[in-house]
């Protein structure tokens, strides 16, 4: 794909950018999507039985075996070239935070470090007393417990209606408002803060780039778009950017 000159230079002399991703680029590592993995023995479920605080506290390990689930997919999953692209791209932008609605893990396992992980990780659990971030013991009883305080697990993700950390959510915000870049990478749900993100772009007069194969409101408010899925075209700007070919 021959790529506007304009859009290669912008990505050349960007000092402080911003990607977002979601689950366009889980798709390419063939993710489930939420509804996707809704088959076999999940296929009567609703997300109100299984992705609800209120589902948790009804029925703690419903929800904890839904989420091991997700994880094992994860896990079998592969970072796509795109995953990698970003890492490299983040070592060659001075300012760069890498914003995800993901929670399958994959920017971590392929070596992003400077990320905000909106929606958390499935990888990840954490205590509901005290929200202890670590480790589990699979032997035993389901949820396991949390082996500094005893409380019960969850996966480190955000349930639906519990909202994003407000911590997450002002640090995504406060780097779009300083950005000169913000490139919205495959599909990502237009959610709120996020949705705001074009539009703060905007008055910063941050240059928007969008790699989608779909119409969106990040390609509406966007300076330039590049109407594909991520894998096809983004590895080659980060290659032409790292001068490793044109
Ligand atoms: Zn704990």
């Amino acid at each position: 794909m021959i790529l506007p000159s304009a859009l290669l230079s912008q990505f050349r002399q960007s000092q402080r950018m911003v990607v977002v991703t979601g689950g366009g680029l889980s798709a390419e590592s063939g993710i489930a999507s939420f509804r996707q993995a809704l088959t076999g023995p999940w296929a009567n479920y609703d997300v109100r039985d299984l992705a609800t605080p209120q589902a948790y506290a009804r029925n703690p390990k419903l929800v904890w075996q839904w989420y091991d689930f997700r994880r094992q997919l994860a896990e079998r999953a592969a970072p796509s070239a795109a995953h990698h692209a970003l890492v490299d791209l983040e070592q060659h932008i001075p300012e760069f935070l890498l914003v995800s609605l993901a929670i399958d893990g994959l920017h971590w396992r392929s070596g992003s470090r400077d990320m905000v992980e909106l929606n958390g990780c499935v990888q990840r659990t954490r205590c509901v007393e005290n929200g202890h971030l670590g480790d589990w013991d699979e032997e035993g009883e389901t949820p396991p417990r949390c082996q500094r305080c005893g409380s019960p697990l969850r996966p480190d993700v955000v349930l639906l209606g519990e909202g994003f950390a407000r911590h997450d959510v002002s640090r995504a915000t406060r780097a779009v408002e300083q950005c000169d870049t913000i490139l919205f990478l495959g599909e990502i749900s237009a959610l709120d803060p996020v949705a705001q993100f074009p539009f703060i772009a905007q008055r910063a007069n941050a240059c928007r780039i969008v790699i989608a194969p779909d119409d969106s409101v990040f390609s509406l408010m966007a300076n330039h778009t590049v109407q594909t899925t991520p894998g096809e075209v983004f590895p080659q700007i980060i290659a032409h950017l790292l001068g490793k070919g044109d």
